[in-house]
């Protein structure tokens, strides 16, 4: 029986004035609100709609086509586990590329690898860096590196003309599926990220959550078992305001956000058993907020439900 429109409790009307509802055909039917203070910058970019807004609970958001991609509080756990799964699982990375990442953070946590000569990134929005820089300055610190070098443009371009062998590492900072990262999802793309790496190379992808988007990661995971002849490997990590699932036990939500890390045929990279720490003494840099070796390990153990796909592919 349907309750009356007069006696709906106010928590359940649709769109709660002064917060932001993350609406978004990518998990249909849930939408991750955050209280808005203030609405820092609106803007239309050539491939996205850009927004900044202050929240109570996060700190500042940065949301693409009405999608989070960053928040103040929680990003260290995105950023840090995307850098250091690859980087810390190979010997010396030297020649690093980062596809998107616009934001700067991963750049920021790439740098922090002593032996890493060279960080390119490729990112096609140049209104994000530009934004990130003035708004978001403990991400964009990752520009200030002198190893970095920006490439504005399309990374599915950059990569077809990168010389055959070039990297140690490929990181895709992607945002999801839906917009200009289409691509960055599709078949022919891993298979130049494949070519663009050294024998034994590595790839960390941004590959989604296990509660919403297995139908995505399936057909990742089969993609990368034909291109990557090294080892395919599912991780994932917990990002509060990533796409969510409301626990109906514990009472509060937990957003979860996965990897893909592959290797090319070569030299074996095992990525459970990480044989580069990070040297964590630089006191040039603020210290890591979530990494650590432990939970390097912990991120391939995945749940019995994901397992049996991943495994099955
Ligand atoms: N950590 C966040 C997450 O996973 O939600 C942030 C993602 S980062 C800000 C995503 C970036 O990828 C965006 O800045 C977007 O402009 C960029 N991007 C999307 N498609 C791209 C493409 N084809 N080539 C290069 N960069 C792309």
């Amino acid at each position: 029986e349907m309750v009356e429109d007069s006696k709906v409790p106010e928590c359940i009307s649709s769109v709660i004035p002064g917060w932001f509802s993350e609406i978004s055909p990518m998990w249909p039917g849930e939408a991750h609100s955050l209280k808005v203070e203030k609405i820092l910058f609106q803007g239309k970019s050539d491939y996205q709609n850009i927004m900044i807004f202050q929240s109570s609970t996060y700190g500042k958001v940065l949301v693409l086509d009405g999608v989070i991609q960053v928040t103040e509080r929680d990003e260290c756990a995105y950023q840090e586990m995307i850098a250091h799964l690859p980087l810390c699982s190979i010997p010396n990375p030297k020649k690093v590329l980062v596809i998107g990442g616009g934001d700067g953070g991963v750049l920021r946590e790439v740098s922090r690898h002593s032996s890493v000569e060279q960080i390119d990134i490729c990112e096609i929005d140049g209104m994000v860096v530009d934004v990130c820089k003035q708004f978001f300055p403990d991400l964009a610190v990752g520009y200030e590196d002198p190893r970095v070098n920006l490439h504005v443009g399309d990374g599915v371009a950059f990569l077809k003309a990168v010389p055959e062998g070039t990297y140690d590492a490929v990181i895709v900072d992607s945002s999801d599926p839906i917009g200009p990262a289409q691509e960055l999802f599709e078949k022919p793309f891993f298979e130049s990220v494949a070519k663009a790496l050294r024998p034994g190379g590595v790839v960390c992808t941004q590959a989604e959550s296990i509660w919403l988007h297995m139908h995505i990661i399936e057909d990742i995971v089969s993609n990368c078992r034909q291109i990557f002849k090294g080892s395919v490997n599912y991780a994932w990590t917990t990002v509060p305001t990533y796409p969510r699932q409301a626990s109906l036990i514990t009472k509060f939500q937990i957003g979860v956000i996965g990897f893909m890390l592959c290797s090319t045929a070569g030299p074996p990279v095992d990525f459970k058993h990480p044989v580069n720490p990070i040297d964590d003494d630089d006191s040039q840099k603020a210290p890591l907020k979530f990494y650590n070796k432990q939970i390097h390990s912990a991120a391939f153990c995945l749940p019995s439900f994901a397992k049996k796909v991943i495994d099955s592919k």
